[in-house]
């Protein structure tokens, strides 16, 4: 029985839906969950161009107080039924530490809980946002030369975030590790990637380091499977890392998607 939800889109994100907090609440509280995360996309650095089409990756700077204060209202309606706790998903993008320094220096103090996530990754020196769609994840597949090195590339980054010195308030837990995955059904990688798993998993356990046991890639018809996959969970578990459920919900509907496809979870 899942009881917490530790990464939870919310109507601040440009690209979601516009789910209330109060819905995204109530469907929680009615599938038994009794802690959640908000977990919106912060305000991606300042000087970073987003790649995407329609710019939205992340909220919008302007909206980041506003959304710290209608979490704090949230939390006192429902404290009765359900720990709400404010967080973020912070990208980590090469190149751009210091600019999330700043912001983590900055806006840091409010969050009780955050994520780091890869979504961006720099090949041949431009950035392209992995997981927007299957051409965007084409155009890094010719950048790089093959899906294995956009795999290789993904996981390098994902290790850079882990290893990543972004002082106090740096998230303790690492998005969705094996995003890499979520077109595998049209670009299937030919190798396993399995060194640099664990070189990966040895850093998260070294640095005292959670990962989001992600649920989303369950419904995406090109990857059907968890992130990390249940292979990866479970020696992740094995090696006492802490595995948080996340929805990656951008609707309210999106609660609890995956979860009957999670291994045995510690409690
Ligand atoms: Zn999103
Ligand atoms: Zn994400």
């Amino acid at each position: 029985m899942i009881k917490r939800d530790g990464h939870i889109h919310t109507p601040y994100c440009p690209h979601g839906s516009k789910d209330s907090f109060s819905l995204y609440a109530e469907k929680a509280i009615e599938s038994g969950l009794e802690e959640i995360t908000f977990t919106e996309h912060a305000p991606l650095p300042e000087g970073f161009n987003d790649p995407v089409p329609e710019q939205d990756s992340g909220m919008k700077p302007a909206d980041l107080e506003k959304y710290i204060q209608d979490l704090e209202s949230v939390k006192k309606q429902y404290q009765k039924d359900l720990r709400i706790h404010t967080g973020l998903e912070i990208d980590y993008i090469e190149g751009f530490e210091s600019q999330t320094i700043d912001f983590l220096n900055q806006y840091g103090f409010h969050l009780d809980d955050a994520i780091l996530s890869v979504h961006f990754l720099k090949a041949r020196g431009q950035y392209v946002c992995m997981d927007y769609s299957p051409e965007s994840f084409e155009q890094l597949i010719t950048l790089t030369g093959s899906t294995d090195l956009v795999h290789s590339l993904y996981y390098q980054t994902v290790l850079k975030s882990v290893q990543a010195d972004l002082g106090p308030y740096k998230p303790k837990r690492i998005g969705h590790m094996t995003l890499a995955k979520k077109f595998q059904r049209l670009y299937p990688p030919l190798e396993s990637h399995e060194d640099e798993i664990k070189q990966l998993l040895n850093a998260v356990k070294l640095h005292q380091l959670e990962l989001d046991y992600n649920g989303a890639g369950t419904v995406k018809p090109h990857c059907q499977e968890t992130y990390p996959t249940p292979a990866i969970a479970s020696a992740a578990y094995k090696m006492g890392i802490d595995l948080v459920y996340g929805s990656d919900a951008h609707t309210a509907d999106g609660l609890m998607q995956g979860t009957d496809q999670l291994i045995a979870l510690n409690p």
